[in-house]
């Protein structure tokens, strides 16, 4: 996951660094804009949030944007690594930012890349100079080489383009008004620069967009069935998003609803509260709560200013982390029973250090409910749960999860609660049921199958041939 910004049409820089702090939840671990000017390529890097790039009251008539969430290459340790690891990254004459993960790059390429976005550029700028710098002939070559997910966004020519492979793994929505068009992976950012939200660009489909709202689309690469990633709304994506026409926020909701039915079918002891954990299940509980006519309690509150505990390395300081990220309203807790609801367990280490915590206060009961199934497969399209040793539920069963984490009951969304809360059909669900749609991560899940499961390796980032 990461966030993608385009704008064509003349713009403020320190503005499109606002507009890009709207999808700085997509990617923490750095940002960077790259703009056109009557000459060159300029950008500015960061380690971190949008908030760090100096940019000035100037202006350009073409700008990218990228948020960074690493799932190739390290995350970005020094400033000296930012034009390596961040993108958007310029080639030649063409400049690009992407959202996803290719998973053959370690068998496409030598070169020791430390992000997937600088080989998509370099490789682009390749088959333009191989075909008369013709974009739509070299995204059929593009496409017929690379595996995974790519949403693209770029300049070439003095034209914005956009791209998204053919299955739609990662969004991609763009709007046109007089003045500009914006291509961005979330709505939010085209209603906050006052851009009517036109469409998602088709999985598939190559747009180039040029002055004075033209704009010409091309079918680069077709698939039967579209794979949206189910997990950008679920988890990823802002709640007032709109994704393949569906409100994020409502599919949040509608997975609270179907939990609800989840829970009442267990006939466990009626909870005093539903408890969101902040923040991303709030609607989910706030269904949740509705339907079983209790009320929803804000009971945990986050504490905004330390980093993300996911993405920390060794297990202890995960652990010590996740004791600094919650405060909780003390009084009520003690003796009351509690249905917790959050969106994932991925290693487990939130919900557990959340039951302590709640019991330690004196919870009578706590009910641990979780609007995604269990998420047993590594992903390859840009989750960061990149090997199957990390996922609790791919080394343990519901009851064993529910002892490690200390609840009273674990009551898991399933399959068809998730699918219908989405709205749509043709979802990616691989991280659920290990069924890869595209060929080379299929042949990575059965030769990993055959070896070893080296711990810190991603499953993609082995030489698979
Ligand atoms: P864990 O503590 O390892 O079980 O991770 C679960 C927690 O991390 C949940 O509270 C989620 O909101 C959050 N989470 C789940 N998936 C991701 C992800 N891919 N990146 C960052 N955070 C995540």
């Amino acid at each position: 996951m990461c966030g993608v910004l385009g704008i064509l049409g003349r713009y403020r820089l320190d503005a499109s660094k606002e507009l890009l702090l709207l999808l700085a939840h997509r990617g923490q671990d750095a940002s960077g804009l790259l703009w056109a000017t009557e000459s060159a390529f300029q950008e500015s890097k960061t380690m971190g949030s949008p908030s760090g790039l100096s940019v000035q009251r100037e202006w350009s008539e073409c700008i990218l944007g990228s948020t960074r969430y690493p799932t190739s290459g390290r995350r970005v340790s020094s400033e000296d690594e930012l034009c390596d690891f961040v993108g958007p990254f310029q080639s030649g004459a063409v400049a690009v930012t992407h959202n996803g993960n290719i998973t053959n790059l370690s068998s496409m390429t030598e070169k020791d890349y430390q992000c997937d976005t600088k080989f998509i550029c370099d490789r682009l700028q390749h088959h333009l100079a191989e075909s008369d710098d013709h974009l739509p002939t070299a995204f059929v070559r593009l496409t017929s080489e690379v595996d995974g997910a790519y949403s693209i966004v770029g300049i070439h020519d003095g034209s914005l383009f956009a791209f998204r492979d053919s299955r739609g793994f990662k969004p991609l929505v763009f709007g046109r008004s007089a003045e500009h068009t914006i291509v961005a992976s979330e709505s939010t950012v085209l209603d906050m620069a006052h851009v009517k939200l036109e469409r998602d660009v088709y999985p598939g489909e190559l747009i180039v967009f040029g002055p004075n709202q033209a704009m010409q689309c091309y079918s680069i690469s077709q698939q039967d069935g579209h794979k949206h990633c189910f997990f950008e709304y679920v988890y990823f994506a802002n709640p007032a998003a709109r994704i393949e026409n569906q409100l994020v926020y409502d599919v949040r909701f509608r997975l609270g609803r179907a939990l609800a039915n989840r829970f009442t079918r267990l006939q466990l002891e009626e909870p005093d509260y539903v408890i969101p954990v902040p923040d991303t299940s709030r609607p989910a509980a706030q269904a949740l709560a509705e339907e079983l006519g209790v009320p929803m309690r804000e009971v945990i509150l986050k504490n905004r200013y330390l980093g993300r505990t996911f993405i920390v390395q060794s297990p202890e300081a995960r652990n010590a982390m996740a004791h600094y990220k919650y405060i909780y309203l003390d009084d009520k807790i003690r003796g009351k029973n509690l249905l917790v609801v959050d969106d994932s367990i991925v290693r487990g280490t939130t919900a557990k250090m959340i039951v302590k915590d709640l019991k330690k206060r004196g919870a009578a009961k706590v009910y641990f409910a979780v609007t995604c199934p269990p998420q047993s497969h590594p992903c390859y399209y840009g989750i960061d749960i990149s090997t199957s040793s990390e996922l609790i539920a791919s080394q343990a069963g519901l009851e064993q999860i529910r002892d490690f984490i200390g609840a009273d009951a674990l009551i898991y969304q399933d399959m068809d609660g998730l699918v219908n809360a989405t709205g749509i059909r043709d979802i990616c669900l691989a991280c659920l049921d290990g069924n890869y749609p595209t060929e080379h991560a299929k042949k990575i899940q059965a030769a990993i199958q055959l070896r070893d499961k080296k711990q810190g390796i991603r499953d993609y980032e082995r030489e698979i041939r």
